[in-house]
């Protein structure tokens, strides 16, 4: 499954990449370090330590071999070939050669009897050593025997128990006479110093510090040198016969690198099967190791840091536009649209990006603009369109409440009128006169002078009523040759007179073509009593009826309102 990058960060996963890649830089120099280095440092201090355990042991071996070289000069010397075996002078030389190697602490010669006869300070003079081993072999070849505890010599000596000088190893050599018989044995004790001086010239510094152990062990693996006299061997090794080293766990625990060579002596058949054996703990054989590891993880870790630290800041810098931009473009996305200012790019990528949003800003700019303007005109147009719309609609309703043959109002705007007249006198309890005006026998003029001028007289009619009345009376053509008038704030007398009025001046007015035309009107006052609009319209109009009733171009009016009827 695809991670979903899009939860991290840029700087996040630089980041992370970075560290990745500087871990799988480093990891195979340190895994080299930790196989292959180590391998290779184990191999180069087991050769090491091998050579050294080979020095030892070839430095050991010459030196028996020349303490038994000596010893068989001495005894094959024309002196001790016949000088007499307690003589003065010879335990003059014996101390003599005492002197020339001081690891010798004791040279003495014993007769065919095993007794001492001559001795360096005189010491065991007399003792019989027939039952030493270095005695019964030494009457035989020039010998050195194995390391052992100076039982006889220590007392004499004053040498303290369990020292190196209480560990003595003897040399024997047989003393022959001139004819070649037996006179006695050449003896000679040296202590185990000795070794200690091998080792130390061999590999003079460093060994405590470096905790290199040099031991030398016996035929039974027991360490003869250097303190740990006869203890067992605290790790026993066996090497591969490829390799001259091993390593091996000791009885503490730890583990050593292990190495060791045999002492030889020339003494065929009878070979003292000393080794030596070169030791170092592993921990301390591989401390340049440990130390370098050390080292690297630090190295590691420092640079990884620097490493790591680089990479956030210098991402940081290169994102940082981009953050810039984003806030930007959310600001455009809000709404606040404004040409973003020239952003600092490390980046060809990042300019572009920014370049693109200041083009983008800036057309939506411009568009918002022309938005703007275009709303302007709409609104303005809108407002053009609504007002002549009103004007229009005026004009509809100027038309819609106007005759258009007399330029009256019609019936439609009169009933309104009478609605609204109602509606004030109950509200003001001021009477009102309606007047229902119809031409007198029209048809007849109609049919004799035609339609034409039908419409003629109806329009001068109208024009005659219009003139006759005050501006704020009301005439409107009720129907095909019948008026309506209103007259506010009237009372019953006052309208008659203006019926009467209208009438006369109709009657009055002689037509040049169709002679004297009349008028008959219906008179109703209206009232607070009454119900509505309609039941005074209803009066004015029977009014009329009883005036054309009453053989026309009369006044009726109606008799709940004044009782009056005229008629002229
Ligand atoms: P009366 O005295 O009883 O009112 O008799 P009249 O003839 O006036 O009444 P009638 O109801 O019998 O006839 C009315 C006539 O008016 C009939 C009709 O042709 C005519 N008229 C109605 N409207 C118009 C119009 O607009 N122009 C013309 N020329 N004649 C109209
Ligand atoms: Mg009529
Ligand atoms: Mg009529």
């Amino acid at each position: 499954m695809r991670p979903d990058l899009r939860r991290f960060r840029i700087k996040s996963l630089v980041m992370l990449v970075f560290s990745g890649l500087a871990l799988v830089l480093w990891l195979p120099i340190y895994v080299y370090i930790n196989h292959g280095y180590v391998k290779q440092l184990v191999n180069d201090r087991g050769e090491a330590m091998h050579d050294l355990a080979s020095a030892v042991a070839a430095v050991l071996g010459d030196n028996l071999h020349e303490r038994k070289r000596e010893l068989s000069l001495l005894a094959q010397s024309p002196y001790f070939r016949n000088a007499p075996l307690g003589a003065r002078e010879l335990r003059q030389h014996l101390e003599r050669i005492q002197k020339s190697y001081p690891h010798y602490v004791w040279l003495g010669v014993v007769d065919t009897e095993g007794i001492v006869r001559s001795s360096t300070g005189d010491l065991l003079r007399g003792v019989s050593v027939r039952h030493r081993p270095w005695f019964d072999r030494g009457k035989e070849q020039t010998v050195a025997g194995d390391l052992h505890e100076a039982m006889l010599l220590a007392p004499l000596l004053g040498i303290e128990k369990d020292s190196e000088g209480a560990h003595l190893i003897d040399f024997a050599a047989p003393l022959l006479d001139e004819q070649g018989r037996l006179r006695g044995v050449l003896g000679a004790h040296a202590d185990w110093g000795w070794a200690t001086d091998v080792v130390k010239v061999l590999y003079p510094a460093g060994i405590a510090r470096s905790q290199v152990e040099v031991l030398i062990v016996n035929r039974e693996n027991r360490v003869i040198h250097p303190h740990r006299y006869n203890s067992p061997l605290q790790i026993p090794v066996t090497f591969p016969l490829d390799q001259n080293f091993a390593v091996a766990r000791g009885q503490d625990g730890k583990d050593y690198l292990n190495s060791s060579a045999e002492v030889r002596d020339d003494e065929p058949g009878r070979s003292l099967g000393w080794r030596v054996i070169v030791q170092q703990p592993c921990e301390r054989a591989l401390a340049d190791v440990a130390a370098l590891q050390r080292a690297m993880v630090a190295s590691i870790l420092l640079t990884t840091l620097v490493f790591v630290g680089l990479v956030w800041w210098g991402s940081g810098r290169i994102t940082r536009p981009l953050r810039l931009l984003a806030s930007q473009a959310r600001k455009i996305e809000q709404g606040e649209v404004s040409v973003p200012p020239v952003t600092e790019a490390l980046t060809v990528e990042v300019h572009d990006l920014a370049e693109a949003l200041r083009g983008m800003a800036g057309t939506l700019l411009d568009q918002r603009r022309d938005l703007a303007d275009n709303n302007l005109r709409l609104e303005r147009l809108v407002a053009e369109r609504t007002r002549a719309l009103e004007i229009a609609n005026e004009e509809l309703s100027q038309i819609a409440r106007q005759d258009p043959l007399t330029g009256l109002p019609n019936r439609r705007a009169a009933d309104e009128r009478l609605r609204s007249e109602f509606v004030r006198m109950k509200r003001s309890l001021m009477g009102y006169a309606v007047l229902m005006v119809d031409i007198d026998n029209f048809k007849r003029i109609n049919d004799r002078h035609g339609h034409a001028e039908g419409d003629r007289v109806l329009s001068g009619v109208a024009n005659l009523l219009a003139v006759s009345l005050r501006e704020s009376d009301f005439v409107a053509r009720f129907g095909g040759e019948e008026f309506l008038v209103v007259l506010p704030d009237t009372d019953l007398s006052t309208a008659t007179c203006v019926a009467e009025k209208l009438r006369e001046a109709a009657e009055v007015a002689e037509d040049p073509h169709v002679g004297r035309v009349t008028m008959s009107i219906g008179l109703a006052m209206a009232s607070p009593a009454h119900v509505d609009e309609r039941e005074v319209l209803r009066l004015a109009d029977a009014c009329l009826y009883a005036a054309k009733a009453s053989g026309r171009n009369s006044v009726v009016s109606d008799s709940l309102s004044a009782g009056h009827v005229g008629n002229s």
